[in-house]
């Protein structure tokens, strides 16, 4: 294990190496631990883990794989603790690289599970009824975009996440301070990624634990769909500007590598949002009546998008169905109620005198 102080430069270093970071301790009691994502681009979650009276509480936990959890167990024993004790784990949000663990966790060493309520309420949300109803409202939603057969039939693998009958332990919401005696832990909402996304912000330490409201070099993924919020890009933006107003912390984000400037971050992913906005705008007047498929096809993206997998496209297409919903709610565009629906500038004729 490494005890540093720097600003993620070994992280940094790892990333651009395509390594695994090593296991650091941040600062006294608190350590960053890498945990594999196998067969994934982005290769690991980083797990933090804080020394609390009676043992350890972590943010995140990893994917449900054999070796995420040995990855886990054996950066925590780096550490100087044993697996066995972990009390609490805060989740920032509910997908499978952050909360996938959790329960193996729960089981081996009892300890509570804590998440915001909308992710409490969508973890509940896992019977074969609902899944069945899922994939029934995920095909009806992607054939209003207009995709293709084969991205909509990607959906399907994806719906199963989590066993059912799981919960939640401790429901945390905007503000809540977590009960880790020697942390000054508050729970920021910040929904867009997920609805229930959560930061942590540390006052005391000048930290904030940012998930994937904010990585260091992508944007993440925002996506309308039926279990997703109404406006995903509308929450996200104030979400971002709500984080420029947070106390200029040290961003710890849960892939990637750290870094300074929670407030520079922000504003860059508000302006980059802001340039596909207007991408996408400009995409509706050259080629009204189109859907969000065929605007999605239109549109740049960072590889050509008949490259990426259908799971991929599917993610592409929900993505620019969110700013075309922000688009729609400025006035600026309007669909048809064909299915699948069709987008066209709002006409803004002058009244004939
Ligand atoms: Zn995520
Ligand atoms: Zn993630």
């Amino acid at each position: 294990m490494i005890v540093t102080d720097d600003l993620g430069i070994l992280q940094r270093e790892a990333w651009a190496a395509g390594t695994l970071p090593p296991v650091e301790q941040i600062r006294p009691g608190l350590w960053s631990i890498p945990v594999p994502m196998p067969r994934n681009p982005l290769r690991y979650v980083l797990v933090y883990a804080f020394a609390i009276d009676d043992g350890l509480a972590l943010i995140d936990v990893g994917m449900d794989t054999e070796e995420s959890w040995n990855a886990l167990v054996d950066g925590i024993a780096d550490t100087g603790h044993h697996i066995s004790d972990v009390r609490y784990a805060a989740i920032t949000h509910l997908h499978p690289d952050h909360f996938g663990l959790a329960p193996r966790l729960r089981e081996t060493t009892g300890a509570a599970i804590a998440m915001h309520a909308a992710e409490a309420v969508a973890l509940g949300h896992q019977t074969p009824a609902d899944v069945d109803a899922d994939v029934e409202a995920w095909r009806v939603d992607l054939v209003g975009l207009g995709a293709p057969p084969e991205v909509v039939e990607a959906e399907r693998f994806a719906l199963v996440r989590f066993a059912p009958g799981e919960s939640a332990d401790v429901v945390l919401n905007h503000g809540t301070t977590l009960d880790l005696p020697g942390w000054n832990l508050e729970a920021v909402w910040t929904p867009g990624h997920t609805p229930g996304h959560l930061a942590f912000l540390d006052r005391d330490h000048d930290l904030l634990f940012s998930g994937d409201h904010m990585l260091p070099r992508i944007s993440p993924n925002i996506s309308s769909g039926p279990d997703e919020l109404p406006d995903p890009l509308h929450r996200y933006l104030l979400s971002l500007h709500a984080t420029t107003r947070l106390p200029d912390c040290e961003v710890l984000p849960a892939h990637e590598y750290r870094f300074r400037g929670a407030g520079e971050r922000a504003r860059q992913l508000m302006a980059h949002h802001d340039a596909r906005l207007t991408e996408i705008r400009d995409t509706v007047e050259a080629r009204p009546e189109s859907t969000a498929w065929e605007i999605t096809v239109a549109v740049t993206w960072s590889r050509p998008i008949d490259t990426l997998s259908p799971r991929l496209q599917r993610l592409a297409v929900r993505e620019t169905q969110a700013h075309l919903i922000v688009l729609a709610d400025r006035g600026e565009i309007r669909s048809d109620s064909g299915i699948p629906a069709r987008w066209s500038l709002t006409r803004t004729d002058t009244k004939e005198k």
